[in-house]
């Protein structure tokens, strides 16, 4: 077995038992391999270990990545999603090669998402960053405004709101990692209160996944974890 099938073996190990040590009542979580910096062969040989879905974070690394995977024999078909920040002017490919978008933080790039979208396409799967570290971090829209921009984003025909993602402050710490997602999984709670159908939680990477899973994520996305150490981050 190669060593990235390994590591997700190891990955889906630690995902189960951190399921069942969830107070929560027993959910799915969906694995998110984050590629970024690897090359279509390491990707190739996760898609050959079952892996279906990858997140990137850079777009002309990504774009790249995404022809040569396409172009695969036999062909392989894998779910990509944008996991970066957003520049306006960067949008349309976006829109036009990814599945989901887990770094929406402003109504002005969901609108440009929704445009862009090729018509023939299912609406783009949308998850809204939110930042739950206050003043330590800059991205992600402020608890305070999550309901308006969940309002505009889920009244956009290209795009299908699907639910909340964050990047904590990194901690060492087990209880303060978990005190952050339950942040996180309140807001959550509170717009599905409210009436919107989200049914994801995206929160958790390789360092802090298992108090993801406990305070609920229903998906994490683990990077180093499967593909090793990266040159850069
Ligand atoms: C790089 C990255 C990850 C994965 O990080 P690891 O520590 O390698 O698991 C997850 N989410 C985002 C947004 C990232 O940029």
């Amino acid at each position: 077995m190669s060593t990235i099938a390994q590591n997700l073996q190891a990955v889906h190990h630690n995902i189960v038992a951190a399921v069942q040590e969830s107070a929560r009542a027993a959910h799915g979580v969906t694995l998110l391999a984050v590629s970024k910096t690897f090359d279509a062969a390491a990707v190739l040989e996760a898609a050959r270990a079952g892996q279906t879905a990858f997140g990137e974070n850079y777009l002309q690394e990504a774009l790249a990545k995404i022809a040569s995977v396409a172009a695969a024999r036999p062909p392989v078909l894998l779910e990509w999603h944008f996991i970066g920040p957003i520049q306006s002017n960067k949008t349309r490919p976006i829109a036009e090669h990814f599945d989901w978008v887990h770094t929406v933080e402003r109504a002005k790039i969901a609108e440009r998402l929704s445009q862009q979208r090729p018509a023939g396409l299912a609406p783009l799967n949308i998850c809204l960053q939110v930042n739950i570290s206050g003043e330590a971090s800059k991205s992600g829209v402020a608890p305070s405004d999550l309901p308006a921009l969940a309002r505009a984003v889920a009244a956009l025909p290209g795009l299908r709101l699907r639910g909340l993602m964050a990047i904590p402050e990194p901690v060492d710490d087990f209880a303060l990692q978990r005190a952050a997602f339950a942040r996180l999984r309140h807001l959550y709670e509170q717009l599905r209160a409210e009436g919107f159908e989200l049914d994801t939680l995206s929160m958790g990477m390789s360092s802090d996944m298992r108090a993801a899973i406990v305070e609920g994520a229903t998906m994490v996305r683990v990077g180093s974890a499967i593909f090793g150490a990266r040159d850069y981050s």
